[in-house]
């Protein structure tokens, strides 16, 4: 009951705290202006003038075709997308990577975001006997967006990383096949790759070692690719995409810089993506049409992957140079360990020595004015205890240079005075 109303089990499970929803109210607040705080806790994309020039243009474009322009102001999109943009997609991943799909493999969502909650849901949950079927994340950390959108408990099941350290305060997590028995009630697995959150870039035998285990176990592997290839493509190993009827491979136009369009996209079997299409119309009516719209020509001339091969990685990539520049100058002398970033947006710092919980210096940190994330929220479905959980945190380094900067020594000054 909230103030005498009543509600059902479901608005329970929205209304309980949630890692998520506090940080895109963080995040909210930080992009609004209302508050002077650093942000360098959320998964906003860089706004890089070269991206936004091709997005502009295109909505020029758009002005100036009256057909094409009352379309998408005002008529309800198909629920499955637009028709044009899914055949442009379908043949620009068959031109990159030889798949062979067709464009009924190919299905929008409201975001990606979307897409896990219908996969998760549509696949885990209660079966037609009652019995309760789970997701299991092969390696945590893991998305911190997985952790609340099973309409169920116990959605998820998950397993420890085995931890390599490396040189010059490096580490690395690898997949501890050793551990991976995959319980008999499993429905999927999934895994994002590049990870959010520790930048982590599964190998292509790591991968090839997952894609087996679904196979032999008949289930399928989701691939969460919101920042990998072909586009955004911030992702700087090299990587060989691969999709099976086995595998349901998801993407993104956010991270390409058009989070506000909420665009998300399912490669699938047709039994998938067919059972996306009706929920979308269930839920949604239809999907977003301006995704479409503003990326559809970079879709279908192929200059997506230029652009994000040329601009978007180069950028990325002398952002994290930069912030990892900036941890070693200012946290040197401390016993800290950073994951080595391989792809997506983010430095996860692990601090073996933290004297207080990962979430305690974060509220420390937003005292101060400086934003991350307690990495113990990204251990979606690991229900045993492990301290490691809590000696991590995560910081984005999409942001504006100065902004990654004074939130960098501002944190370092706290572990300075916890850990010095
Ligand atoms: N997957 C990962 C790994 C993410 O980091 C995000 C967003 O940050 C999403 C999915 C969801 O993105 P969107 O709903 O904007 O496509």
């Amino acid at each position: 009951m909230v103030g005498g109303m009543k509600f059902s089990r479901l608005a329970a499970r929205f209304n309980r705290p949630s890692g998520i929803a506090r940080l895109m109210d963080d995040l909210g607040e930080a992009m609004a202006g209302d508050t002077d705080a650093l942000m360098l806790g959320g998964g906003n994309p860089a706004h890089i003038p070269a991206v936004e020039r091709h997005f502009k243009m295109a909505l020029q474009r758009l002005l100036h075709d009256p057909a094409r322009l009352a379309h998408t102001l005002g008529n309800y999109e198909a629920p499955g997308g637009n028709a044009e943009f899914i055949k442009a997609l379908a043949a620009l991943m068959n031109r990159q990577y030889q798949w062979g799909l067709k464009p009924e493999n190919v299905v929008l969502t409201v975001g990606s975001q979307a897409a896990f909650f219908y996969l998760f849901n549509l696949l885990g949950g209660a079966d037609d006997t009652g019995r309760q079927r789970q997701i299991l994340l092969p390696i945590t950390p893991e998305y911190i967006g997985y952790a609340d959108v099973g309409l169920s408990d116990g959605l998820f099941y998950a397993r420890r990383p085995l931890i390599e350290r490396l040189d010059d305060h490096f580490f690395k997590y690898h997949v501890d096949f050793a551990d991976l028995a995959v319980r008999d009630n499993t429905a999927a697995m999934c895994v994002s790759r590049p990870t959010n959150p520790t930048g982590n870039v599964l190998s292509d035998t790591e991968l090839a070692g997952l894609i087996e285990l679904a196979r032999a176990n008949d289930i399928p592997l989701i691939i969460d690719n919101a920042y990998g290839a072909p586009f955004p493509n911030i992702i700087f190993t090299e990587v060989r995409p691969v999709w099976n009827e086995n595998i349901i491979y998801c993407m993104s136009l956010s991270k390409l810089g058009l989070p506000g369009a909420r665009t998300g996209i399912v490669i699938a079997t047709e039994a998938i993506t067919d059972l996306i299409r009706k929920m979308n119309a269930v839920i949604h009516l239809a999907t977003a049409n301006f995704g479409p719209a503003l990326a559809g020509e970079l879709v279908q001339s192929g200059e997506i992957v230029t652009l994000s091969r040329s601009v978007i990685r180069p950028c990325y990539e002398a952002r994290r140079e930069h912030a990892v520049r900036l941890i070693k100058r200012e946290l040197d002398g401390l016993d800290y360990y950073i994951h080595k970033p391989e792809g997506a947006i983010f430095l996860w710092l692990w601090l073996p020595g933290l004297p207080v919980t990962a979430e305690a210096l974060y509220e420390r940190l937003k005292a101060k004015g400086v934003l991350l994330i307690p990495g113990s929220h990204f251990f979606p479905g690991l229900t045993e205890d492990w301290a490691h959980r809590q000696q991590c945190v995560r910081i984005t380094y999409s942001m504006d240079e100065r902004v990654v900067e004074r939130g960098i020594r501002l944190i370092a000054k706290e572990l300075k005075s916890l850990l010095g």
